[in-house]
């Protein structure tokens, strides 16, 4: 069978940051309804290395597919995206294995054994637990048994990323303890970059 990758999208190949960014700076929680118009915009940055890497592996003959919970109906934003940035196998939507519960496709494994009826998976690329493994509304507890339960299989198959959202939306730049928490907030506040 030929080779494939598996990737997630969010935090894994498409660096999110921005969204992140402005609802710190409006003081927002994620929404559905900000995400939605956050991925219609189509400015997600990439994570530095994943486009050139994937293009690396789609040029020697492996096929690349998008495993994301991002919903159906932003597939064709986020193709655009990641085509703007110049990933791999993007040209049709083939490759984009997107929450899809007419398909039964809410957790990410059913479509992992999609991919794999025809392709031998060599690398699956996620930057959470569930990008390898189901379990639903696991525990601390449960994750980290799950972790150690496939500890064999981790370097054959798997690689985990750094989650980025964190790096630069949540991490005070500049952290100084003795600042007060207003001159902290404001040291945040000006790390950020919404791309707006
Ligand atoms: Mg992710």
């Amino acid at each position: 069978m030929p080779p494939a990758i598996i990737v997630d999208i969010d935090e894994t190949v498409l660096d999110n940051s921005a969204y992140q960014a402005r609802l710190i700076a409006s003081g927002g929680e994620f929404a559905p309804d900000t995400w939605n118009a956050w991925i219609e915009e189509r400015k997600a940055t990439g994570v530095p290395g994943a486009a050139a890497f994937l293009s690396a592996a789609a040029a020697k003959g492996v096929r690349v597919f998008y495993v994301s919970n991002r919903d159906l109906a932003q597939a064709e934003a986020t193709r655009d995206n990641l085509a703007r940035l110049g990933f791999p196998d993007v040209a049709n939507l083939d490759t984009f294995y997107f929450r899809d519960p007419d398909r039964g496709w809410k957790e990410k494994s059913p479509r992992r054994a999609e991919v794999a009826k025809k392709h031998r998976v060599v690398l699956m690329f996620g930057d959470n637990l569930f990008d390898f493994v189901d379990k639903d509304h696991a525990t601390l507890v449960e994750r980290a048994a799950l972790v150690r339960e496939h500890a064999a299989w981790w370097a054959r198959a798997g690689s985990c990323s750094r989650t980025r959202c964190t790096a630069r939306g949540t991490t005070p730049f500049n952290y100084d303890r003795t600042k007060t928490p207003a001159q902290k907030q404001q040291l945040r506040l000006q790390s950020l970059d919404p791309a707006e």
